[in-house]
């Protein structure tokens, strides 16, 4: 039979995460401190907890998607580093991590945690928004074998690609580099939109030529930033919903802490850095693919 689940952080990821488990017939018990969120996942069938303590108190598995490492750090290790969750779940149970931290940071909870005999896999994704709907994300884990083993069949029900990276860590030093390259590439994307219709192009005409020329990218085929090119896309949308250009800005700095204590260059990331740092001053809460606002601040509005 499956396992109950808890599952704590219910925004524009997690709660189309969540939803998918309980079509898929799982029991889930979900907190958020936002009352929004947790209305939301009411209706779709799942109960409610007034606390991450009592949303874990009947869980064999515990998944988290939170914005970042002091969110997970504060959750699982608690204020004085042993009174967060970790201390409340029976030994065996499985914590799934797939917010987008620190390796580091991953490690540190994945100690604690195994010291309680509990296992623990920093599991972070791709693929969007729409792809957390579709149940089609890529899931990046690291951690033990065993553990990896025991995550698969639920991972498989929220994403289609599920790869084992390698020891606790390793799925968010992966996923970092994967959203470096993200950012480079939407922020080049947006650019070359940009001198496409300030030369006259139409956008979606240029969109589609690049699509099938070798500047092709991911940006294109499922994200593009200029409005009115695509349909259910952000950019579409007012750039609302989506990856908020903060989290993008998070991820690009965690990638620029990593190169710098490896002491491996990074250049490109580092200027896709300082264009997101510059944009979110403003536009902290807008999808980012508003970095194409940028060049055209009234594509904004
Ligand atoms: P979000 O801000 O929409 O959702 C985060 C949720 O966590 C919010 O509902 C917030 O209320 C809740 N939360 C914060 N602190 C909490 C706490 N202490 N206890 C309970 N709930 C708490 O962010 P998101 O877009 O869903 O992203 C979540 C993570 O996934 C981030 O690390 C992000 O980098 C990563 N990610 C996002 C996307 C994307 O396209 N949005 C894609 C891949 C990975």
């Amino acid at each position: 039979s499956k396992p109950n689940v808890a599952f704590i952080g219910l925004g524009n990821m997690g709660a189309p995460m969540a939803e998918n488990l309980l079509k898929a017939g799982y029991k889930l018990s979900v907190f958020d401190l936002s009352a929004a969120a947790t209305t939301r996942l009411q209706q779709a069938g799942a109960s409610v907890a007034q606390s991450p303590k009592e949303a874990v108190s009947h869980a064999q598995v515990v998944i988290s998607m939170l914005p970042a490492g002091q969110h997970v750090h504060s959750v699982y290790l608690g204020e004085s580093g042993s009174d967060g969750l970790l201390v409340e779940l029976n030994e065996g149970t499985l914590v799934i991590d797939s917010s987008t931290i620190a390796a580091a940071d991953a490690r540190k909870v994945a100690e604690a945690a195994s010291k309680l005999g509990i296992d623990f896999l920093d599991a972070p994704v791709s693929g969007g928004t729409g792809g957390a709907v579709a149940g089609s994300l890529t899931f990046i884990v690291g951690g033990d074998s065993a553990a990896f083993a025991k995550a698969e069949p639920i991972l498989a029900v929220m994403g289609k690609n599920i790869f084992h990276a390698g020891e606790h860590g390793a799925g968010q030093v992966a996923k970092i580099c994967n959203n470096m390259l993200l950012g480079i590439l939407m922020a080049g994307t947006a650019e070359a939109i940009n001198l496409g219709v300030k030369n006259g192009l139409d956008p979606k005409v240029l969109s589609d030529i690049m699509l099938q020329s070798s500047g092709r990218n991911w940006t294109l085929e499922v994200y593009n930033p200029y409005p009115k090119v695509m349909e259910n896309v952000p950019s579409s949308n007012g750039y609302q919903g989506g990856f908020m250009s903060k989290l993008m800005q998070k991820d690009l700095n965690l990638a620029m802490q990593t190169a710098q204590d490896t002491e491996v260059e990074t250049p490109m990331g580092a200027k896709a850095t300082e264009l997101y740092a510059s944009h979110t001053v403003e536009n902290g809460d807008k999808d980012f693919s508003s970095i194409i606002g940028r060049h055209d601040v009234s594509l904004l509005s």
